[in-house]
Order: C-alpha cells, then sequence, then structure tokens
C-alpha cells in the first residue's frame, strides 16, 4: 500500500485497513491518521489469514486487528468505540481554545498536512498553523512535475486558508517510501540512505527551482516559513538557502512580489545534524525535529520494517538525548524548534518533550485536541523537573515506567 493510495482512499467506503508490512510511522499509516481511518499495519500475516466474507475488528488505538470475533468480544468493540466517540466529543469543546498549560504557559499546536485538501481537517481541529506541508504529495500519483503555476495555486491556497497562522512549508522530500517513477531514478540498494530529498534538489536544480519560485510567489498570502528536509550538513544548508536568496532576488527584479522575512528552518532528521545543532542554530532560523527519520537513522531500524520494529524507540534516552541537545542549541541561539515527527503527538512523549523546552509541536490534525487536553493539565515547570532524570536512565522501558508513573498516564 503505497502512500499516495490512503490519499485517495474513500472513507464512505473504506472503513479500515490491515497490512502485512510497514511500521507506525510510514506515510501509509500517517496518511491514514489524518484521513482517521483506522489502520493496523505490519501484522505480518493478516492477508493470509482473513478471507472475503469474515467480519474484522480493525482497531487501531492498541493495534489489534480481531477476525471474526465472538458476539461478546464484538459488544465490548462497539463500547469501545462508543467510549471514544464519547471522549472525541469531549476533545471537540477545546477546539477554539489557545494551548495552555496548567501554569499558564502557552505551546503551539500545529498540523500536518500532504495536501491543501488537509487543511479543513486541521482548522475542524483546532490547529494553531501548519507544522509540516509534505509537498511531495503534490508530486505524487501523476506522470510529470507539477508546473510552478499548479504549485503557487496550492501554496496561496493553503497560506490563505490558513488566513495569517504560520505555515511551514517543507520543500521535496522525495526518496524512501515515496517514489516519482517519473524521475525514473536508477533502483538503490538501501533508498532510505540514498539519492532523495535535499540530495536530489541540490543536483535537480531546475526542478528545486520552480518548487522555490512558486513557494515565494505564494508567500505574500500569509504567513510562510520554508524549510528543508534530510539536511546532513552546513553546506548542504547554505547551497539550499542561497539558491532560494537567488530566486528570490531574481523575483524582486522581475517586479514580483515577495514576502519580506521569510523564516527559513530545517528538519533535524540525521543524526549529524543533531548532534551539530550548535553550529546549524547559528545560520537557521528554526528547527523541526523530524523523529521519524531520526529515530530509524539513530537506531539504524528502518521505520518501514516490522521485523526490527522493537528497535524502533521512540523513548529511548539516546534519541531523547539528541532531541534535548538540538532544543537547547536553538534556545541559546534564541531560535524556535518544532517537532513534526509523529512522536510530537504522542501522550507519552507530550510530557517529555514539555520538559525539553519544545516550542512547537506538529501532529496529524486529529490528535491535536487529545494533545491540547493533556497540555492543559501539565505544568511546564513541573514537567522541567524531570529532564535530568529521564535523560539520565537506561532503556526505553524505564522512560516510559517513569513517565507513566509521575504523570498518571494509563
Ligand atoms: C520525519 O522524518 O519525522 C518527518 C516528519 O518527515 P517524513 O515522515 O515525511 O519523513
Ligand atoms: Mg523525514
Amino acid at each position: 500500500l503505497p502512500p499516495s493510495d490512503p490519499a485517495q482512499l474513500n472513507r464512505q467506503y473504506v472503513k479500515g485497513f490491515a497490512t502485512d508490512i510497514g511500521g507506525r510511522t510510514s506515510h501509509s499509516a500517517i496518511m491514514a491518521r489524518s484521513l482517521e481511518i483506522p489502520a493496523v499495519v505490519g501484522t505480518k500475516t493478516v492477508t493470509a489469514e482473513v478471507k472475503n466474507g469474515d467480519i474484522v475488528i480493525v482497531d487501531g488505538l492498541d493495534g489489534q486487528v480481531i477476525i471474526n470475533p465472538s458476539p461478546e468480544l464484538l459488544a465490548q468493540y462497539e463500547q469501545k468505540r462508543a467510549r471514544y466517540e464519547a471522549q472525541k466529543a469531549e476533545w471537540a469543546k477545546l477546539v477554539h481554545e489557545a494551548t495552555v498549560t496548567a501554569d499558564g504557559i502557552h505551546v503551539e499546536l500545529a498540523a500536518n498536512i500532504g495536501t491543501p485538501d488537509d487543511v479543513k481537517g486541521a482548522l475542524a481541529n483546532g490547529a494553531e498553523g501548519i507544522g509540516l506541508y509534505r509537498t511531495e504529495f503534490l508530486y505524487m500519483g501523476r506522470s510529470e512535475l507539477p508546473t510552478e503555476d499548479e504549485q503557487f495555486v496550492a501554496y496561496k491556497t493553503v497560506l490563505e486558508q490558513m488566513n495569517g497562522k504560520p505555515v511551514v512549508v517543507r520543500t521535496l522530500d522525495i526518496g524512501g517510501d515515496k517514489e516519482l517513477p517519473y524521475l525514473q531514478l536508477p533502483k538503490e540498494m538501501n533508498p532510505f540512505l540514498g539519492f532523495r530529498a535535499i540530495r536530489l534538489c541540490l543536483e535537480m536544480q531546475d526542478m528545486f527551482r520552480t518548487q522555490l519560485r512558486a513557494l515565494l510567489r505564494a508567500s505574500v498570502y500569509g504567513n510562510l516559513k520554508i524549510m528543508f528536509p534530510m539536511i546532513a550538513t552546513l553546506d548542504e544548508f547554505r547551497q539550499a538557502k542561497a539558491i532560494l536568496l537567488e530566486e528570490k532576488e531574481a523575483l524582486l527584479r522581475q517586479g514580483v512580489a515577495v514576502a519580506d522575512g521569510i523564516e527559513v528552518g530545517m528538519m533535524v532528521e540525521i543524526p549529524a545534524a543533531a548532534v551539530m545543532a550548535d553550529q546549524f542554530a547559528k545560520e537557521v532560523d528554526f528547527f523541526s525535529i523530524g523523529t521519524n527519520d531520526l529515530i530509524q537513522y539513530t537506531m539504524a531500524a528502518d521505520r518501514m520494517n516490522e521485523r526490527v520494529a522493537y528497535l524502533y524507540q521512540p523513548y529511548n534516552p539516546a534519541i531523547l538525548r539528541l532531541i534535548s541537545h538540538v532544543i537547547d542549541a536553538a534556545h541559546r541561539e534564541g531560535k524556535w524548534v518544532g517537532m513534526c515527527g509523529e512522536m510530537a503527538g504522542d501522550p507519552i512523549a507530550i510530557p517529555i518533550l514539555l520538559a525539553l523546552g519544545l516550542d512547537e509541536f506538529s501532529m496529524s490534525a486529529t490528535s491535536i485536541l487529545p494533545a491540547r487536553a493533556q497540555l492543559k493539565q501539565l505544568a511546564k515547570e513541573e514537567a522541567a523537573r524531570i529532564k535530568e532524570t529521564v535523560l539520565s536512565l537506561g532503556t526505553a522501558e524505564e522512560v516510559v515506567s517513569f513517565v507513566k508513573r509521575t504523570f498518571s498516564l494509563a
């Protein structure tokens, strides 16, 4: 199930899906989350076990697939669904509220989107901004590159609909599990470590410049921030930013309006960049931590591979130390830090990220209201007290049980 497919699923007919392969942060799973389609990925065997006509429970909350449940079990799950719907109705009351912790600190809750159509869901779920617009979906499911004007319309639409709220647009991040067959790139042995994202854009500059021009032209319609994906070295960031500035100058010379002061940032999703965050922080306007990739590269565990899913550990102290280092490095330079990996919306991670000082949490739209409800109960000052303890623990399990105990999470 490639990531472009869930984007086209019709919620009216598709009540859920389950796959044999894939991880929680594969793009199919991410798309399912934003469409609110219950999904369980990486079951290894579901397609061999299920037959046409079977009744299947897909419990996306707890990652369970149950084939032909007994009437009692079915009734239990009907109740579970009803409880979840009731909980959602409670969360919905927070849709117009600001996200303020119990001690009065504002944190920004933003949405991750893949297409302009997703803005509706982001706003309906109370997003205070867009923390990640994955522009690659504009390039996927078609047979040629989108034109500058097509892209301009997409970016302008998002900016206008967000009506002055911040919109962080990520430049093309193709590669890994997101393919563009029409670019006819040679197959690679390790696509997640290969010729992708900013690496490809710095080489295929016509394509990159077209996207940057579309973004710059759209910038006057809202509050645009631009970030580059998969930055590993300072040199890559400098090159990408220089190209952006060249295109900006060229547009201004032609008399095309471009917004002043567009913030330019980067994803921190490669461990080298996280380690060097103090150097990057001097040159960027902001960081957005991409834990989906940062975890897979730090743990050397493919985010798509269910067989090594046990190593894909967001709460591993190695990951938390990297995140903490990135946040501290940025703050020392007066820069803000967001997180747009799936971890930002995870109820166990949220108290930790608050403790580490994260400024902006960007997540699937459907996670925003539960996160807001949770943050209202947490005091930042109290959370900050656990920082040292969490960072000194030895294993992910220890972190999870410590956080659950401290914040009375189920
Ligand atoms: C990430 O890597 O955490 C991220 C947000 O980007 P993507 O999931 O698109 O790789
Ligand atoms: Mg990534």
